[in-house]
């Protein structure tokens, strides 16, 4: 099937997020980058010359020689793919949507708003419904939906087949996140290096709180949130790229390891079938007990799937595992194209024919 592109802007383009927007948005089927946002600071520079590049392949000419928009200049296209930082993200995203801009997001500041859907395609693509109920509350021309954060994503597609099969009661989850994570220039190297940092600051918070929001349900005009108990410590180590979660977790019926090896393998969710980035089984399971580790199975399904690990009984809870998933492709801006595909692949549902009460989105761009 042939289909015109889709126009996007990427807002957050230098950083380590929206670079990996720009590698995944070349040669995309469905979305093109139209427009490439910063910070004032380095707005009317070239792409090319303004991005301190990181990423294992090449810089796409076309970016390289796109003239970066700053902050507060008008977007030429409808459709936005946002990499702000949390602190600005906020107000940005809000006023874009109030003009008519679709806002896929990766920031943190909007993820619990409750008429902002938290999406994991393969976990809770129905909450995507709410779409309809923002707009019209907010009387917004365009919407927001956001990613979850990216330790939050990791843990919980591997959480979401065992939910669903056993009903999670508890869970306490140990990290161990990659650098990346951390944004670029990140974290000073000589507090890093041959180190373990105990502390990232706000994110146990966020993995307290948002697995619940996306393994819950949408119930008429609200998410009704999974009722388990969570509690998270969060550390830095000097990994690049990858973050790692020891879980151990108890539920509503004591399942055995054969079952619970079972509902991660057979977890094949249909929402997502068709999309360009989705990595098809997005768990995998390891049976090797050296296995998974964030270097070696980081890049699973494109870097789109997550890798289970060391399934074993717990003394303090029913079962215990490790998993490992890619923060900055499956975690950040992988994760949210894929969002970006289902709702474009079904926005009659969710932005038409869904939201009758709110206005029609508007185009920006003719392409
Ligand atoms: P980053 O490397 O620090 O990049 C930040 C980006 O935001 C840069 O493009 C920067 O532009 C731009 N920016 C800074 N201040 C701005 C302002 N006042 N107005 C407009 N743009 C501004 O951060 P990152 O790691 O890519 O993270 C981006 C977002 O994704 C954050 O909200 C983060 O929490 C979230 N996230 C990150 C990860 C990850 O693994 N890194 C995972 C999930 C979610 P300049 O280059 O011009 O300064």
């Amino acid at each position: 099937m042939s289909r015109e592109k889709t126009a996007v802007a990427v807002l957050g383009a230098t950083g380590i997020v929206g670079q990996r927007f720009i590698q995944l948005l070349d040669n995309h089927p469905w979305f093109e980058a139209e427009a490439l946002v910063s910070s004032h600071r380095s707005a009317g520079k070239e792409y090319g010359e303004a991005a301190h590049w990181l990423l294992e392949s090449d810089m796409p000419d076309r970016a390289a020689g796109m003239i970066l928009l700053g902050p507060d200049d008008p977007l030429p296209c409808t459709w936005v793919f946002s990499a702000l930082p949390g602190r600005e993200a906020g107000r940005m995203e809000k006023d874009l949507a109030a003009k008519g801009h679709i806002v896929c997001s990766n920031a943190s500041a909007l993820r619990m708003d409750p008429l902002v859907p938290l999406v994991i395609p393969e976990i809770n693509a129905g909450h995507l419904g709410l779409l309809a109920v923002q707009r019209r509350l907010r009387e917004w021309d365009g919407a927001i939906v956001t990613a979850a954060n990216c330790t939050t994503t990791v843990m919980t597609l591997a959480l979401c087949p065992l939910h669903r099969a056993f009903g999670l009661k508890t869970v306490h989850a140990v990290s161990m996140q990659g650098l990346s994570g951390a944004g670029y220039p990140g974290v000073p190297s000589l507090d890093i290096v041959g180190n373990v940092l105990p502390q990232i600051r706000g994110e146990e918070e966020k993995l307290c709180e948002e697995p619940q929001k996306l393994l819950g349900e949408l119930a008429g005009e609200a998410v009704r949130e999974a009722p388990f108990a969570m509690s998270a410590q969060c550390h830095r180590v000097p990994v690049r790229e990858g973050h790692l979660v020891a879980v151990n977790a108890s539920f509503e019926q004591r399942p055995s390891l054969d079952a619970v090896m079972t509902a991660l393998e057979e977890f094949c969710p249909k929402e997502t079938e068709g999309l360009p980035s989705a990595p098809g089984r997005p768990v995998r399971v390891m049976r090797d007990p050296a296995r998974p580790q964030p270097l070696l199975d980081a890049g699973a399904g494109r870097g789109m799937a997550v890798a289970v690990g060391r399934i074993r009984p717990s003394a303090t809870g029913d079962v215990q595992f490790v998993v490992t998933g890619h923060n900055t492709l499956r975690g950040a801006a992988g994760g949210t194209l894929l969002t970006g595909e289902l709702l474009l692949s079904r926005k009659e549902d969710f932005l038409v024919s869904g939201s009758l009460s709110a206005k029609p989105i508007q185009r920006f761009a003719a392409r």
